[in-house]
């Protein structure tokens, strides 16, 4: 009997046919964006460990929000309909706090000292910030006047201005973001209803690559998309397997993936992704299993595999680290998201004006270049990262985001309006 626990409830009838050597951007998306469905169970989870799960439950206001008419502001409440008649010159009838509780109405004529997020008395509408007013002590009473100007219901905030009781703050699919779990918390709510978490191995495969840490021969070459990977992952709700730095070796290739196939939900490799005499991953996932999508129409990114061993799906990725970070980020990020209980996520585009010329851009293929956000004439423009190579890291660093050159498109001039997708868009 094995020790692991049973892996997340199954996916996936296959349907994943098509009939194209290389897929455009668009229809794999589409095949994956139709195909893929939410395979995880629910769990309850308090709302200090809820960040990046997917909520499995509608959130609701359980109360208004503020529960009552509260102070703004550090002053002295008031009737602005009493402040012709008294002048501004109130007696000051109580005080109170932050977390006093049910205060007695507001005399006429009268103020009240009052604190920011105190309940406002029953009759005041307005409230004076302190250092706009004066206070006098006349015979042991003391009084405040109040300034000239002030709108009636200056400085004091709503009941439930933020939220209604019944409220909808968060629907099922939905990431959980720092600003979500404010939300929940302020409802009084202290558990939330999440799916579990996806079951992720994740392994590099290439004889030239070395752990970080270790000594590396000219020739040789760290391992970044591991890392890379891992980190991109920790912000999706997933426990990740790590199968280290495998090598170019069929047999090693095709037991790491069974093994890993047997206890994970989905599997992530990259490099050996092509169909080279060294790349033993596609014809491993073909014996072993089936495979849906190898090769696209993109650029970075035409080697990226998608397949299914048993009910494990598997993610082939490119080993050019640029090409593996921009195919995990265009198509495994919303396919996991999807896969832990999300809706289908698609980043948004926006037009921003290009700073450079291009020519020649081939027309089978979309393009995804490392965009650069740049001032210019008082608005914002986009530099494309000038070196190509789809090994250089330093353009990750430098981008702001990916510019989308559509299939038709061969030459871009100063001036077009491109598509441009912030990394935000990708939750990073
Ligand atoms: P491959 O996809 O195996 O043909 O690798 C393409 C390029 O990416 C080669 O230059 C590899 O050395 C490089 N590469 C592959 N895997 C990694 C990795 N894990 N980290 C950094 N570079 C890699
Ligand atoms: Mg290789």
């Amino acid at each position: 009997m094995s020790k692991q626990p049973p892996k997340a409830s199954k996916l996936l009838n296959d349907c994943f046919l098509h009939d194209k050597e290389r897929l455009p951007h668009h229809e794999a998306l589409e095949i994956l964006k139709e195909r893929l469905v939410g395979i995880t169970s629910k769990e309850t989870v308090n709302i200090g460990e809820a960040q990046d799960k997917i909520l499995a439950e509608d959130i609701r206001a359980t109360r208004n929000i503020p529960s009552t008419d509260n102070s703004a502001v550090d002053g002295y409440a008031y009737r602005a309909s009493d402040f012709d008649d008294a002048g501004g010159f109130f007696l000051i009838a109580a005080r109170i706090a932050a977390g006093d509780i049910n205060p007695s109405p507001l005399p006429q004529w009268s103020a009240v000292r009052i604190f920011t997020g105190a309940v406002m008395p029953e009759g005041a509408d307005t409230i004076a910030m302190q250092e706009d007013c004066e206070t006098h002590a006349q015979e042991g009473t003391d009084f405040v006047v109040i300034p000239q100007g002030l709108k009636p219901g200056a400085n004091r905030r709503r009941m439930g201005e933020d939220l209604m009781q019944g409220d909808l703050i968060a629907k099922v699919g939905e990431q959980v973001t720092p600003q979500l779990i404010a939300a929940i918390a302020s409802t009084g709510q202290s558990k939330v209803e999440v799916y579990s978490p996806l079951r992720i191995a994740i392994l590099s495969s290439g004889n030239e690559l070395k752990e970080p840490g270790q000594t590396a021969q000219a020739g040789q070459v760290f391992d970044s998309n591991r890392y890379l990977l891992q980190s991109l992952l920790k912000m999706l709700p997933v426990e990740i397997t790590d199968l280290g730095i495998q090598p170019d070796n069929y047999d090693v290739i095709e037991t790491k993936l069974a093994e890993a196939a047997k206890t994970n939900d989905i599997v992530i490799s990259s490099g050996g992704a092509s169909l080279g005499e060294e790349d033993h991953i596609i014809a491993a996932l073909e014996k072993l299993g089936t495979r849906h999508l190898w090769q696209l129409a993109v650029k970075p990114g035409r080697p990226m595999s998608f397949g299914q061993i048993g009910d494990t799906l598997f993610f082939g990725l490119p080993g050019n680290p640029v090409a593996c970070f921009v195919c995990f980020l265009l198509y495994v990020r919303p396919s996991l998201l999807r896969l832990a209980g999300a809706d289908w996520h698609e980043p948004k585009r926006f037009k921003v004006p290009a700073l450079f010329d291009f020519n020649n851009k081939k027309p089978d293929r979309r393009e995804f270049w490392r965009g650069i956000y740049a001032p210019t004439d008082g608005a914002f423009g986009l530099e494309k990262f000038a070196r190509d190579g789809s090994g250089l890291i330093t353009g990750l660093r430098e981008a702001d985001g990916l510019i989308e050159i559509p299939e038709a498109v061969t030459n871009v001039s100063k001036g077009d309006l491109l598509d441009f997708i912030p990394w935000s868009e990708f939750g990073i």
